[in-house]
This record gives structure tokens, C-alpha cells and sequence, in this order.
């Protein structure tokens, strides 16, 4: 190629690399930049000469610069692009990168180079994250909704089953709850909810997990724990609830029922479980509610 030809495709190249909007750079295959474009360089606020000659150890934090390293050596193995994401520290601002990094060879297909291409997908990750979230939680009370809750059921049901684990759930129905929206106004019903959700969560342990599965219904799942501590936990709760004096109804009473059941060799599904949770829960209307029934 004629050398002018070069100089043109030079110059395009260089164009595309400093408005394509991506962070580019190449370095060698012991860690020196050869090249990075200007993207690079206002990422980290310095000029693009600045990192010419110099390795990623030389230029950021210990642990950022081996999270480098460790890619380019994977891609100076690999014969096409791999795709990493990246999480680095700028400005004290922890950003998210999905970077290509790719080798690099010479006319004679020696290897001289990694080159990497990353995209700041920050925005994105934090996105996907809300997005998850509203996803899985109950709008109203902030725990997780019946989707999310039974999800995590499943989880606690394998461990349980694989290392023959006590696991145990209680289900809560809030009594005549009608009656309080009758008498109060339903906003008023969605801020006792609230308050509930909140004073049952304080009264868990933090493997514990709990959940929203219908209306005015609840659901606790208590891993590690067998029908003798679950009833006491679930005694616990119902009094506790029963001595909130709850503000939204200028300090009324609200109580609730709980049923309970345990994993065993006849309870293994999750559906097992919640028909006989649900069952107890019968029981303990039955008996006059504000009390607690295992199956
Ligand atoms: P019981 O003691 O037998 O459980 O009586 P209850 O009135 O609580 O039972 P029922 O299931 O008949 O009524 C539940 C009520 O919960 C009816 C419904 O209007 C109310 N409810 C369900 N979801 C919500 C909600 O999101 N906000 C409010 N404010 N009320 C709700
Ligand atoms: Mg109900
Ligand atoms: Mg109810």
C-alpha cells in the first residue's frame, strides 16, 4: 500500500476510535500501553500520552490493575475476543464497563498485543438493577412479592432437602381486615400493611426472608429452624403484633393469625407446605383468631 494510502487509513481509523464513543487502547503483551484513544484518556482525566509506556500497575489501584492483567492474559490465550465486564473505581465513583479484549498479531500472525474496546454500561447496570427490584418486591410494602418470595422458597426447599436441613414457614392473615377498610378507609389499610410488614420483618433473623403473597397475607420463611422454634418465633410475632398500638388507627388494635408447617418427609413441595401452612391458618381463625396453629 502506497504510504499516503496508509496515512489516510491511519487517520481514519484514528477518527473512528475518537468518536465511536468507546474506551480503546492496546497494550503489549507485558502490560505497557501502546495506544489509547482519547475517550481513555478523559475517562481517567489524564492525557492520552500520559499512559504511553506505562503498565496498569503503575497507573491505578493494586486491585483494578490486577482485574486488568488478569483479562489481557486471557485474551492473549484466546484466539477471538473474550467479553469481561469490568468494574473500576473512577473519581471515587465505582463504574461498570462490558469490555472486549482481543489478541493482537502482527503480518507474520505473531502475537505483540491485546487490544481492548469497552463500553460504560454503568447506567445500564444500574437500570437492570431498579428494574429487578420493582420487580421482585410488593410496591406497597417494600417486601418481597409472591413471585419473588416463592423463588426463594425454592431455594431454601433444596438446601433443606440436599443437607436434610430444618426448614419451616409461617403464614400470616390479618384478622378482619375488611372491617378496618370498612371502617377506616382503605389508605388507612395500606398503612396498617405497611406497618404490619415492618414490625414482623424486625422480629426475623436475617436469613430469614419474608413476603407478600396476597392482599393481607404474608408469608415468613425460617431456614434452619424446626416446628418447636418456629412456633415460638410465631408466638412471639402474634403478641407482638397484638401490643402494637397502631398509629394509622389512632392507636387500635390489630391482630392476626399465623399457621405453620414444617419440612418433613411428607411435606417436600412448596405447595405441600403452604396447603398445610394454609390449613393450620384455618384452624386458627376457627379458634377465634389472634393465635397461632402448627399443622
Ligand atoms: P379474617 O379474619 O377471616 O381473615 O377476615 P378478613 O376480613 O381479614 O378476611 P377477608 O379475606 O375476607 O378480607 C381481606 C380484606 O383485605 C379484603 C380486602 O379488601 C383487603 N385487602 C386486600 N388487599 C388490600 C390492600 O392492598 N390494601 C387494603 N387496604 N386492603 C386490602
Ligand atoms: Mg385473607
Ligand atoms: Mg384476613
Amino acid at each position: 500500500m502506497d504510504s499516503s494510502v496508509v496515512k489516510q487509513q491511519i487517520a481514519i481509523l484514528q477518527a473512528i476510535a475518537d468518536h465511536s464513543g468507546a474506551v480503546i487502547g492496546a497494550k503489549d503483551l507485558d502490560g505497557h500501553y501502546l495506544y489509547v484513544n482519547q475517550q481513555y484518556g478523559r475517562l481517567f482525566s489524564r492525557p492520552v500520552t500520559d499512559f504511553i509506556g506505562k503498565t496498569d500497575a503503575e497507573l491505578f489501584p493494586a486491585e483494578t490493575a490486577l482485574q486488568f492483567r488478569r483479562a489481557d492474559i486471557l485474551a492473549q490465550q484466546s484466539a477471538v475476543a473474550i467479553s469481561v465486564e469490568e468494574r473500576v473505581e473512577v473519581d471515587g465513583v465505582e463504574k461498570e464497563f462490558l469490555s472486549l479484549k482481543f489478541p493482537i498479531t502482527n503480518q507474520q500472525g505473531e502475537l505483540f498485543a491485546t487490544g481492548l474496546v469497552a463500553a460504560d454500561i454503568s447506567k445500564l447496570k444500574e437500570l437492570q438493577r431498579q428494574l429487578q427490584n420493582l420487580a421482585d418486591h410488593d410496591p406497597l410494602t417494600q417486601c418481597f412479592n409472591r413471585r419473588r418470595i416463592l423463588e426463594i422458597a425454592e431455594l431454601h426447599l433444596k438446601k433443606a432437602r440436599r443437607y436434610q436441613q430444618d426448614f419451616s414457614i409461617l403464614l400470616f392473615d390479618l384478622d378482619h381486615f375488611k372491617q378496618v377498610n370498612d371502617q377506616y378507609g382503605h389508605a388507612t389499610g395500606d398503612q396498617v400493611l405497611q406497618g404490619f410488614a415492618s414490625k414482623v420483618q424486625s422480629e426475623l433473623r436475617k436469613p430469614d426472608d419474608f413476603g407478600r403473597i396476597g392482599g393481607e397475607e404474608f408469608i415468613a420463611l425460617l431456614p434452619d429452624t424446626n416446628a418447636h422454634s418456629a412456633v415460638a418465633l410465631a408466638e412471639r410475632i402474634r403478641v407482638k403484633i397484638a401490643d402494637w398500638q397502631c398509629p394509622a388507627l389512632n392507636g387500635g388494635q390489630v391482630t392476626t393469625c399465623i399457621g405453620i408447617a414444617e419440612f418433613s418427609l411428607q411435606l417436600q413441595r412448596m405447595d405441600e407446605l403452604t396447603a398445610a401452612a394454609d390449613h393450620a391458618l384455618y384452624q386458627a381463625k376457627a379458634q377465634g383468631r389472634n393465635c397461632v396453629r402448627m399443622y
